[in-house]
């Protein structure tokens, strides 16, 4: 896919911070990443490395505890964190909407499904009550609900995980959102379903010419869905790459690990080998460590990443790594 040259989204030096009785959790601490229209991006890490607090803080959807929230977050062209809750709200559901891992903490347990997905085309769309009713049958009906004007006017716990998050991504989708934050959107379904969420939001976006940022753990999915790669890491960005060249040549020793600990069937240099796995867990966002914040796990560590954090170098047009191996 050729990519248009002004992205949709571009986060400038972000970093998101929550000040706690424990002392400051610096979650994302200046992360860069451009989004284009139409395009799928995947941002991966592990659980803990900052990638659903990005998606949060675009949206501003972190209240519990209060975050702090600097940087730039240019949503074609305008700042979003320049908005007052008016203009934040505006863009919320409209412009930007979110997909949730578990469905059921997003949509209200006592509304029936089909005044969900009406309310935002109600508020957004200016829509009547009844146009906007018609709209989220229709909207069911796009995202494969069988006897949609019936299941419209059922309470969510009448429906299946995998039907709860089909009526979440029809409410993502009811106002045509230039663009979606897909927060592990599959990772709470049984592997079938998973399979059919995912090639649902794929068709969809093309019909609605949609941007997604596709937040996951899953390398199946990235490998299957996404055309271009973030790897985040301790709050961090440590490598960015179009999908085929991360699996082909993986350039941080993370990026390394994270690869080689997926089995990849019918690959001849995996028979008879074991699957790798990266030692030791993701350090707490209070308490990073100094240097390269990987070093402590990084099969490559050096003397000098104690001490330096390694400079992101740009090896290309969408191709960076943050390594002092390549420094
Ligand atoms: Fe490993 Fe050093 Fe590169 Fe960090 S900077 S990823 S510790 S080699």
């Amino acid at each position: 896919m050729s990519e248009p040259a002004t992205p949709l989204l571009e986060i400038k030096d972000l970093h998101t911070r929550f000040h706690t009785l424990d002392g400051t959790v610096n979650a994302v601490d200046g992360v860069d990443f451009d989004v284009y229209q139409g395009e799928t991006l995947g941002l991966v890490g592990e659980s803990g490395c900052g990638k659903s607090v990005t998606a949060l803080s675009i949206l501003q959807l972190l209240r519990c505890p209060p975050a702090e929230i600097q940087g730039r977050i240019l949503f074609e062209g305008n700042n979003l964190l320049d908005l007052d809750r008016e203009g934040i709200r505006k863009i919320r559901g409209n412009e930007i909407s979110m997909i949730f891992q578990e469905p059921m903490t997003s949509l209200n347990p006592v509304l029936r499904i089909g005044e969900q997905i009406a309310e935002a085309a109600k508020i957004h769309k200016r829509m009547t009550r009844q146009e906007a009713w018609r709209w989220a049958v229709e909207m069911l009906r796009m995202v494969q609900i069988p006897g949609p004007g019936s299941r419209s006017k059922q309470y969510p716990h009448k429906f299946s995980g995998g039907m709860r998050q089909r009526a979440m991504i029809a409410m993502a989708l009811s106002c045509n959102p230039r663009l979606i934050l897909a927060d592990e959107p599959s990772t709470a379904l049984d592997v079938t379903i998973q399979a059919q969420i995912m090639s649902l939001m794929q068709k969809l976006k093309e019909e609605f010419n949609s941007a997604i940022v596709l937040i996951t753990h899953d390398l199946g999915i990235i490998a299957e869905m996404v055309s271009r790669v973030v790897v985040m890491y301790a709050g961090k960005v440590v490598e960015e790459a179009p999908v085929k060249e991360l699996f082909k040549d993986p350039r941080h020793p993370y990026t390394q690990g994270l690869l080689g600990s997926i089995p990849v069937i019918g690959r001849k240099e995996q028979t008879g080998r074991r699957l790798q796995e990266i030692p030791g867990i993701v350090p707490s966002p209070m308490e990073t460590p100094l240097g390269c914040r990987f070093h402590p796990r990084c099969h490559k560590v050096m003397n000098r990443c104690q001490e330096q954090e390694p400079p992101m170098i740009h090896l290309a047009e969408h191709r960076r790594v943050s390594c002092l191996l390549e420094a």
